[in-house]
C-alpha cells in the first residue's frame, strides 16, 4: 500500500491548495505557505458528548483552508488529500505513541451505495496511508454499514442515538482476531455519535480497547454530513 500511494503520489508535486510547485522537504501535497494557514488542535484528546465510550484525538481543526481540502476530498474525489492528511494523523498517533504492533486501524465504513455513488470511503483512504505509514494492520471489512444515516448535526443526542442505533454490525468472518486495540479511523468528528455506536458495537464483540482518530474536529457543529 505504501507503494501505491508513494507512486501516485511522486506524480504530483503540486500544492493541492494553491498549485504552486513543492520543494523536497514540504509535507506531501502541501506548501509551507498553506501549511501554515492549517489550524492544529492543541487539544489531545476529546470525549466532550454524552454517554461516551472512547477517547478521540484529532490534530487538526475544521475550518479555512482544512475545510476546503476536506470539501474536495470528500465532494470533488480529490483522493490526493486523503494521502495529506493521512501523513499528518499518523505523525500525530507517532507522537503520541498511541499504537503498539498489535493495533488495528479500522476505517468507519460507508453503506454500500454511498461508497459506490462517491467511488472510495475516504476514512477507508486516511487508514490505508496511516497503516502504510506506521507499518500497521488496517482491516477494512471489521465493520459493516447497514445503511447511511441522515446528516446529524442538528439531532438532539437522543435523536442520534435512534438514528444510528443498528447502523453497524460486525462482520462475523473476523472471530478469531486479536481483540486488543483497535483505532477507529474516519475524517471528521463533529458530534461523535458516529464514533460512538461503531465503539459501542465493537465492545459488544469483545474487542478491548479502542480509540478514534479523525482527521479533524469541528469545534463549531455547524451544516456537515455523518460524523
Ligand atoms: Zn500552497
Amino acid at each position: 500500500m505504501i507503494a501505491f500511494w508513494r507512486r501516485i503520489f511522486s506524480s504530483n508535486s503540486f500544492c493541492l491548495n494553491c498549485n504552486v510547485e513543492l520543494k523536497s522537504g514540504n509535507i506531501p501535497g502541501i506548501c509551507n505557505l498553506c501549511l501554515r494557514e492549517f489550524n492544529f488542535n492543541g487539544l489531545i484528546s476529546h470525549n466532550s458528548w454524552s454517554s461516551n465510550f472512547m477517547e478521540v484525538y484529532s490534530p487538526l481543526i475544521y475550518d479555512g483552508i482544512i475545510k476546503e481540502l476536506v470539501y474536495k476530498l470528500k465532494y470533488d474525489g480529490e483522493e490526493l488529500i486523503a494521502y495529506t492528511l493521512g501523513i499528518i494523523m499518523a505523525d500525530y498517533l507517532k507522537f503520541l505513541g498511541l499504537y503498539d504492533k498489535d493495533t488495528i486501524l479500522v476505517p468507519v465504513p460507508l453503506a454500500e451505495k454511498r461508497e459506490a455513488e462517491r467511488g472510495f470511503n475516504q476514512a477507508g483512504l486516511l487508514a490505508e496511508v496511516i497503516a502504510g505509514e506506521l507499518n500497521i494492520i488496517m482491516n477494512h471489512n471489521l465493520l459493516y454499514r447497514k445503511q447511511e444515516t441522515p446528516p446529524l448535526y442538528n439531532l438532539s443526542p437522543g435523536q442520534r442515538k435512534l438514528v444510528l442505533e443498528g447502523a453497524f454490525s460486525l462482520n462475523k468472518s473476523f472471530n478469531g482476531l486479536n481483540k486488543e486495540n483497535i483505532i477507529l479511523i474516519d475524517d471528521i468528528f463533529t458530534t461523535g455519535s458516529t464514533l460512538n455506536e461503531a465503539t459501542r458495537v465493537l465492545l459488544n464483540s469483545g474487542f478491548k480497547k479502542i480509540i478514534g482518530l479523525t482527521a479533524v474536529i469541528a469545534l463549531k457543529k455547524e451544516e456537515f454530513d455523518n460524523g
